[in-house]
């Protein structure tokens, strides 16, 4: 009954093995050409995930929820799309790298349009790649068809976040709290600072958030400082966070 839940648990690994066997009986040269190509890539997977994962270990320890909210979330807009663009880009490399980092991510409050972007943008229009494709393609080619996959990357991640919501990704979803300050509302005049100077902090005149509320006890204690503020620009939000 354990080799039945084995085999179960591991399907997909055991129909790989099998389609090898398969192969191998029918067409030995293939088959071991084959399983020299998984183990090329086997190497490649082992040198790249543990730095990834260490990445991802650092994104969750020691990146602040409220910094990648600010930056990918729901409310970030165009500039979050255009720095998703950027980390994309930047990024270095395999495609399948990107997801446990996307998954961290998504887990700290970034969209699903930001992730969308990060991981197209990744995978075709990553700068080395792009400096190799105007050494042989030639320059215009790859200023047009940047320009053109830029395009097509942001539609697809406008109509992605659109159909796609954080409670039918395969992780687990929750709803949170999240504290918002309406940048156009607040006049500086410092209250919720001197009220809660753990949440709040004054940046060139206006209040940013500087902590989301966990826990029902902080949302109590934000609600003072949200009725208190004179112009109403302090907003509690309800958000689908995924972990
Ligand atoms: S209390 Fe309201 S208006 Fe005053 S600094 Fe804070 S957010 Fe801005």
């Amino acid at each position: 009954m354990k080799a039945v839940s084995i085999v179960k648990k591991n399907k997909l690994l055991f129909l790989v093995a099998l389609a090898y066997l398969v192969i191998l009986v029918i067409s030995p040269d293939k088959a071991i050409k084959s399983i020299g190509n998984s183990v090329y890539y086997l190497v490649e997977m082992l040198q790249v995930l543990p730095v990834i994962f260490l990445l991802t270990v650092v994104i969750e320890a020691l990146v602040p929820k409220e910094m990648i909210m600010r930056g990918f979330g729901e409310k970030s807009g165009f500039r979050g799309n255009l720095l998703a663009l950027l980390l994309g880009s930047i990024s270095a490399g395999p495609i399948y790298a990107a997801f446990p980092i996307s998954k961290t991510l998504l887990g700290k409050g970034a969209s699903i349009s930001n992730i969308v972007i990060i991981l197209s943008s990744w995978a075709v229009i990553k700068v080395p790649m792009l400096a190799n494709e105007a050494k042989f393609l030639g320059v215009n080619f790859m200023i047009i068809r940047w320009v053109l996959t830029v395009i097509v990357i942001f539609v697809m991640a406008y109509i992605t976040g659109m159909i796609v919501k954080k409670k039918d990704l395969p992780v687990d979803s929750k709803k949170a709290e999240t504290l918002e300050i309406k940048e156009d509302y607040c006049i500086g005049c410092g209250l919720c600072v001197k009220l809660l100077p753990e949440y709040y902090e004054m940046n060139q005149n206006k209040a940013v958030v500087t902590k989301m509320p966990e826990g029902k006890e902080a949302v109590l204690a934000l609600k003072e400082s949200i009725e208190k503020c004179p112009s109403k620009a302090i907003i509690l939000n309800k958000e689908e966070i995924v972990s």
